[in-house]
């Protein structure tokens, strides 16, 4: 049975994962992965960018659009068409994950970590990064972050599994999208992501790593420019193909996830799959 694992760095650029991501260019050079550039979706916004993900819905339709709009997902999404379907979903995220597919408000000593079978996502970790700010940027370390997902494979082996990783985006509103420190976070992602990846290919997964959005110099992302909608799309998978060089429809993500895992596609996934 085919087992999915989506990595979502949150705020890489398809530039700088090419700069600055030495394993994940060093996979796709030994033919391990392969790479597309993908494009976002508009507005460039983290919490439309996870419900258009999930959704296969661009944000005017899905009515998410922006993060003071956040609130429980009202459309088909990978988490509640797989439960629908009797398949087990995992992740490790940012809380306002939980916010849109966890059936709740996240508070954080209710739904830390849940192991629940019942629950609308049965296996997931939340952090919630509260207090952020340039002084105490409160996130997570990434190592921490790949161990808490290989936990949950190696333990609960969930047909669907979310990583989602905050650090780039935190660094990139700090310093920008040109910076140094945002780079150089970058760098840190990958090489945490080199000692996940392997595990999760060895135990069977089909892995993607890609971004919701990139940054810009101006510490910013929402708008319509080259470093905000061009986010790369890793593969390690031979089940997953596309024409090289195309540009790839961010859409296009759920509807691949639901085809690999052999589970019906809702009328709302439109856009076509990578499979
Ligand atoms: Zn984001």
């Amino acid at each position: 049975m085919t087992k999915t694992c989506l990595i979502i760095v949150d705020g890489l650029r398809y530039d700088t994962a090419l700069s600055d991501c030495g394993y994940l260019q060093a996979a796709v050079e030994a033919g391990h992965a392969r790479l597309w550039q993908m494009q976002s979706e508009l507005p460039t916004i983290s919490a439309p960018l996870y419900e258009t993900i999930h959704t296969g819905l661009p944000p005017v339709e899905h009515g998410i659009i922006g993060n003071e709009m956040i609130r429980p997902s009202n459309k088909p999404n990978l988490f509640s068409i797989l439960k629908q379907a009797g398949r087990v979903t995992g992740s490790v995220a940012h809380c306002y994950y939980h916010t849109l597919y966890g059936g709740s408000s996240f508070d954080p000593f209710e739904h830390g970590e849940i192991n629940d079978p019942d629950a609308p996502i049965p296996h997931a970790r939340y952090y919630s990064m509260e207090g952020y700010c340039p002084e105490n940027s409160a996130m997570p370390a990434e190592v921490d972050l790949c161990a808490q997902v290989w936990g949950i494979a190696r333990d609960h082996a969930p047909d669907y599994l979310l990583f989602h990783t905050s650090s780039c985006d935190t660094l990139g509103h700090w310093f920008g999208g040109e910076s140094s420190e945002y780079r150089i976070q970058a760098s840190k992602v990958d090489i945490a992501l080199a000692r996940l990846v392997p595990r999760l290919r060895e135990a069977g997964y089909e892995v993607f790593v890609t971004a919701d959005h990139g940054i810009n110099s101006d510490h910013h992302h929402a708008g319509d420019q080259p470093e905000l909608r061009q986010v790369p799309f890793y593969v390690f998978s031979d089940l997953v193909d596309a024409p090289a060089g195309e540009v790839l429809d961010q859409k296009s993500i759920a509807p691949t996830v639901l085809k690999l895992l052999g589970v019906d596609l809702p009328d709302t996934m439109r856009a076509p799959t990578l499979c």
